[in-house]
């Protein structure tokens, strides 16, 4: 049997046991996913061989330690610095970010867009600067202090505090922060929000599995939206193609694993 986790810290709210689960349930894999709690990232790798998996999820707050602890990084996730997904290959340790894609592939349905503007800048804010970069779109990150800032700043993104931002007009309004996750703080100013939303073409707040403050207001500017349970599904879909080695598509995957969010 092939034994993959996801490890975090929490863990115990990850959807991501039911979502792998699912589909190796309904296609018959002998593979099972379970939750591992760690505090310690710096024991994902002794922990990682010592439960002998296949493969693993990585959530907060130990995507940059797993991207350390990795022997090889592949793809977008040598760009970005961090990791959320874990292989094991003939005894190493292989990273791959599915963050990235997983958030483009949820956008698909709002067409086309030249620039976004990313509230945020932690891991999450790396990961969409990047793959956004990649598709053209012009990401622009206004964060709430300077300090996380360095590393857009060093990769060439145009980057803000509250104090220096200077609005201009975005197509995507993209909510990574923390803000609403488990209190009912805004992003951002409400006023400033309102007018940014006023001009943008769609809106995205990556926190799931409730309506936070930014969703509340995004509601009431009548604009075309996402939460962030399609990123949790794409990313679960790439992550999944790469524990089967590619044994299914994302074709057959994703309507799968979709079931599980109605479990
Ligand atoms: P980080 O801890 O790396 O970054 C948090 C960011 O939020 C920082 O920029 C921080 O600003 C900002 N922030 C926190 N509180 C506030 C506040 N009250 N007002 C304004 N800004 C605030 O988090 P991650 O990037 O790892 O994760 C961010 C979110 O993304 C989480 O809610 C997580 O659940 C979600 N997520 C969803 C995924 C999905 O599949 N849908 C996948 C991955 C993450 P400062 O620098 O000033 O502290």
């Amino acid at each position: 049997m092939k034994i993959f986790t996801i490890f975090g810290d929490p863990v115990s709210h990850s959807r991501s046991p039911l979502m792998h689960n699912t589909v190796f349930k309904t296609l018959g894999i002998n593979a099972c996913y379970t939750r591992t709690h760690l505090d310690d990232g710096a024991l994902l790798k002794e922990t990682f061989f010592a439960k002998k998996l296949n493969g693993a999820n990585v959530t907060v707050p130990h995507k940059e330690a797993a991207f350390q602890a990795c022997d090889e990084v592949r793809g977008v996730a040598k760009e970005i610095g961090a990791v959320n997904t874990l292989i094991e290959e003939n005894g190493r340790l292989i990273g791959y970010n599915t963050d990235a894609d997983g958030f483009y592939s949820a956008i698909q349905s709002f067409g086309s867009l030249s620039n976004a503007l990313i509230l945020g800048a932690g891991g999450t804010a790396r990961a969409l600067a990047i793959v956004l970069r990649h598709h053209n779109i012009t990401p622009t990150i206004l964060n709430r202090s300077k300090n996380r800032l360095s590393y857009f700043q060093d990769n060439g993104f145009e980057s803000y505090t509250w104090e220096t931002f200077m609005p201009n007009t975005y197509d995507m309004i993209i909510n990574t922060t923390s803000a609403g996750l488990s209190d009912n703080h805004l992003p951002i100013d409400e006023t400033l929000l309102t007018t940014l939303l006023s001009r943008a073409k769609c809106a995205v707040d990556v926190i799931y599995g409730k309506e936070t403050p930014f969703l509340s207001v995004v509601k009431k500017a009548s604009l075309p939206y996402k939460d962030g349970s399609n990123m949790l599904l794409e990313q679960g879909v790439l992550a999944n193609i790469l524990f089967l080695n590619n044994q299914f598509s994302a074709q057959e995957i994703e309507p799968i694993m979709h079931r599980s969010f109605l479990l």
